[in-house]
């Protein structure tokens, strides 16, 4: 059945699969340096879900204090609990300071200062003075609207540069040599129901986050991490799955964010004694503290009988102390949402919050150039011919256990521009572009087809919340070893129903029910990893808590979970080292320490 779709071919030097932040970034440095480029995309690029973000872009630029971009790297390694690759952090943090600057030249918004410089505001995790100053006002902000600035901005960019993308194409799978190099793409455009082959010297994934994993996400419905579920079934690992943040102020009931620069503007948080808990847990920091600690001292007090509400399931948010013009100019948005979303008015009652799935730290392993990487026998960072990874499905690793608000804005600007200069110095433009060897093809389609054409069990919006359910109790703020094993059975359980959705109608023209399937599926393949890994590593750090392994254990667990996950729902490991020096001299390693707040 499967030969029976006629196929549209294209042949670019460069696929950029995804049009948000990290996706048209890289676009715009391909054209701009003379390579064919086709951008790909399931949604319209401006609303990929980097246009939600809100609070910032970190860069050690010192508008407003004084600055250094070794402090920026020195709480980024720290934040990421050391997990992070100190070549890799100090890259993005020391270009982060020209990476802005260039943001501001493509014409991005940012807020001014008095004097007329780019605003900025103190976000959680960072400090001056390697954390012995107080915190940093590093945070780039177009009031809480950065990436919907900075996503219009850098559409506008590869417009002007006459980009080509092909809008609500979604892509199915890789097309993969026999011998391992990537060779292009494979897409069902969405409108008409034609099948594509997008042929390519270099296939750069750029499809973002899967938080759609969960139950409760800050994350758009489109999150499905597409582009990592088809690198495993491309027989490629993911790194670090185990690590996902939960971000400590999503609106209670609803998942929607409130920006973390909301407490970078002097919001603070309380319990149901009208406690400002924070300083009990992080005295220097307090509510600016980083992600996975505020979320833990959150979960502890409801635990505890602490939680506000008649359920007492959740904590208060306080804005309303703060000046209504700093709320009017610098929170527009959070206001309309705690508006719209709690029903309250920031102005004067508190917004109810709970930690909330919002980031996944792991993701496609590649290295400070985007090239993705797979560890062999004899080398960790062996190079997959062909293919790079940039954004949310990729894994640097800058972020490590947990990563730094701000810092992911930043990650794909860094990382789009870094995949164009490379992809610059290894393709020459309009060179010959290779055909898939082996079967790869010929998979995809098979797959494609058995999904359309699946009857028999139940619907995908049937399924899916099981899934979800089972990830959100199983794999939450705190774990332990019993009920991350309940959370990975239940999940086990779920594959039967999870494989034999019924999608109801075959047709191929904006077909939603088949795109939701194909979602599904794609979902599912990365739950499986993340429920894996979260079970094999018996430590905590960052975001992966275990109250019965409390300790970092760095003996242990100083390095890399990768993943590789077969067709029968087997999860093999290998572990990867932590990159523990620098660049360059310019700056010192920061050897694994206590974290302190
Ligand atoms: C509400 C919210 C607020 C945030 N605020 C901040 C912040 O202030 N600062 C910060 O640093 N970070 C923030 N983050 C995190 C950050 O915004 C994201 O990590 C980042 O935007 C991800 O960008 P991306 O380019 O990797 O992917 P996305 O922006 O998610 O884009 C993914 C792209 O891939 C395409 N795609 C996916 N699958 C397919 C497929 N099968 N076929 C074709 N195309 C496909 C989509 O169409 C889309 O264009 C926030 C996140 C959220 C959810």
């Amino acid at each position: 059945m499967a030969d029976s779709y006629d196929i549209i071919d294209h042949s670019f030097d460069v696929v950029v699969l995804g049009a948000g932040g990290a996706g048209l970034r890289a676009t715009l440095g391909m054209v701009a340096a003379g390579l064919n480029t086709a951008c790909i995309t399931k949604v319209f690029p401006t609303r990929s879900h980097t246009v939600a973000a809100q609070g910032g872009i970190s860069a050690a630029l010192g508008n407003m204090e004084k600055d250094d971009w070794r402090w920026h790297m020195f709480d980024t390694v720290r934040g990421s609990d050391w997990l992070g690759d100190q070549d890799a952090i100090e890259y993005i943090c020391r270009e982060a300071i020209p990476a802005v600057i260039e943001l501001e030249h493509f014409g991005v918004p940012f807020s001014r200062t008095e004097a007329g410089t780019i605003y900025q505001r103190r976000f959680g995790g960072h400090t001056t003075e390697y954390a012995k100053g107080d915190m940093a006002y590093r945070a780039c902000a177009a009031a809480d609207r950065t990436g919907h600035a900075i996503l219009h901005t850098l559409y506008q960019q590869c417009l002007k540069h006459q980009a080509r993308f092909f809008v609500e194409y979604f892509a199915i799978d890789l097309l993969m040599d026999e011998d391992g190099a990537c060779r292009g793409l494979l897409a069902w455009c969405l409108e008409d129901g034609s099948i594509h082959r997008f042929r390519a010297n270099m296939t750069v994934i750029a499809t973002g986050g899967c938080g759609r994993v969960y139950e409760s996400c800050t994350s758009a419905h489109t999150c499905t991490g597409d582009g990592n579920a088809m690198v495993l079934r491309a027989g490629l690992p993911l790194q670090d799955m185990e690590f996902i943040q939960f971000h400590p102020t999503g609106v209670y009931g609803a998942g929607v964010l409130i920006t973390e620069g909301a407490r970078g503007e002097g919001g603070y948080l309380t319990n149901s004694e009208g406690e400002r808990f924070m300083p009990k847990y992080a005295p220097r920091e307090k509510d600016l503290s980083s992600r996975d600690v505020v979320s833990r001292a959150e979960a502890i007090e409801i635990r505890e009988g602490r939680g506000v509400g008649e359920k007492k399931d959740h904590i208060h948010l306080h804005l309303e102390q703060l000046p209504p013009d700093v709320l009017n100019k610098r929170l527009p948005g959070i206001v309309e949402t705690a508006r719209i979303f709690a029903g309250v008015d920031a102005h004067k009652e508190p917004i109810p919050v709970i930690p909330t799935v919002h980031y996944v730290m792991g993701g496609i392993p590649t290295n400070i150039r985007a090239e993705v990487v797979r560890p062999t026998d004899d080398n960790p960072d062996a190079i997959v011919p062909g293919l790079m990874a940039i954004g949310e499905a990729a894994c640097v690793s800058v972020h490590g256990a947990n990563r730094l608000g701000t810092n992911s804005l930043l990650d794909l600007i860094v990382f789009g521009r870094a995949a164009a200069l490379r992809a610059a110095e290894i393709i020459q433009p309009g060179s010959r572009v290779r055909e898939a060897n082996g079967h790869s093809e010929e998979r995809a389609l098979q797959r494609f087809d058995r999904i359309r054409q699946s009857k028999g069990g139940n619907k995908p919006g049937e399924v899916r919340p099981l899934m979800q359910e089972a990830m959100q109790s199983g794999f939450a703020v705190f774990r332990r070893g019993d009920t991350l094993k309940e959370g990975l059975d239940k999940l086990l359980a779920l594959r039967d129903p999870l494989e034999r959705v019924t999608v109801d109608d075959a047709s191929l023209e904006w077909n939603v029910a088949l795109v939701s399937a194909l979602e599904l599926a794609n979902l599912a393949d990365q739950a499986v990893v993340i429920a894996h890994s979260a079970v094999a590593r018996t430590e905590s750090r960052g975001a992966h808590a275990r109250e019965d392994y409390h300790q970092r254990d760095d003996k242990n667990w100083l390095k890399h979970t990768v993943a590789w996950k077969d067709d029968d729902w087997n999860v093999t490991f290998a572990y990867r080292p932590v990159h523990l020096h620098p660049l360059s001299n310019d700056v010192q390693s920061f050897p694994p320490a206590e974290r302190t707040h």
